[in-house]
């Protein structure tokens, strides 16, 4: 599953690519990825031929092409656990899990969708008012902003998790409180600011939630900035790893290997089917409510 650093990388790229470009062709090559379109791929293709993508959004892990037109629409890319959108040269061979093609009135560069898996895909919804402001595609008009959005409010979303009946590392993953926080992410942010996971949210300070969220946004911002995935190369798996995973992670993955800021090993723990890194000692673990 891609964390929103490397879905940053890839709207900027789509931005830099697709934007200002006219739709000539859609190849749908499998139903599966245009399943969340109910008008079918016929009507998937139909509604982007002609149409000039005027802009590459995101909220979250979300990610979005609007399109011009009176419509006020915009195709929306569920990359779930294996898609990629790449920009490839029109003579480049097929990749093997090529679902859907777009193709450009100016014979540059292709858009693919590829997907391994076939959970993710590409739809056509029509743009909605936002809770928190702005137009969304309606799929995805719930999702909270996420830390690296500049209109992104710490004390809204520090006032949210504290209403929550739960557990920190939930409330971070939960999308509805803040966006865009995967368990990477998460385990690093509740790291730098020393808090278990498991923390009761109720308990939680206002000093606690923003220092998590603060650190959310830290590391974030590191991954973006050091993430050397290229657009430049017309070719981006948004799966692949930005480099900065083996680099500069401090808790995540690292079981059994010295806590950064105390030398206590990293301990794992079983998390929702997946694991949790903390320190020991930097991070307890709160006494049982
Ligand atoms: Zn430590």
């Amino acid at each position: 599953m891609p964390e929103l650093p490397e879905v940053e990388v890839v709207r900027r790229g789509l931005a830099r690519h697709v934007v200002d470009r006219t739709i000539a062709h859609v190849d749908v090559a499998h139903p599966r990825a245009v399943r969340r379109h109910i008008e079918g791929g016929d009507d998937f293709a139909a509604r982007l031929v002609g149409r000039t993508i005027t802009a590459a959004r995101r909220r979250g892990k979300y990610l979005w092409l609007e399109l011009d037109g009176e419509g006020a629409d915009a195709v929306l890319a569920h990359l779930g656990m294996s898609g990629q959108m790449l920009v490839a040269a029109p003579g480049r061979p097929d990749e093997k899990h090529l679902r859907i093609r777009v193709v450009f009135a100016d014979e540059g560069p292709e858009l693919r969708f590829v997907d391994q898996r076939t959970f993710g895909g590409l739809s056509v919804h029509p743009l909605a008012p936002a809770a928190g402001g702005g137009l969304l595609p309606a799929p995805v008009a719930h999702i909270a902003r996420d830390p690296m959005d500049p209109a992104f409010s710490l004390d809204d979303a520090v006032a949210a998790i504290r209403r929550r009946r739960t557990e920190l590392k939930r409330a971070l993953l939960d999308q509805t409180a803040v966006s865009g926080i995967g368990n990477i992410y998460a385990d690093e942010a509740l790291w730098r600011a020393k808090l278990h996971g498991a923390r009761p949210t109720e308990k939680l300070t206002r000093a606690q939630g923003r220092a998590v969220l603060t650190a959310a946004a830290e590391v974030m911002d590191e991954a973006l900035a050091q993430g050397g995935t290229s657009f430049d190369a017309l070719y981006v798996n948004v799966n692949g790893a930005s480099g900065y995973f083996d680099r500069s992670l401090a808790a995540y993955g690292q079981a059994d290997r010295p806590c950064p800021r105390c030398g206590t090993p990293i301990r794992r723990e079983s998390f929702m089917n997946r694991s949790s890194f903390s320190c020991p000692r930097c991070q307890p673990r709160p006494r049982s409510r």
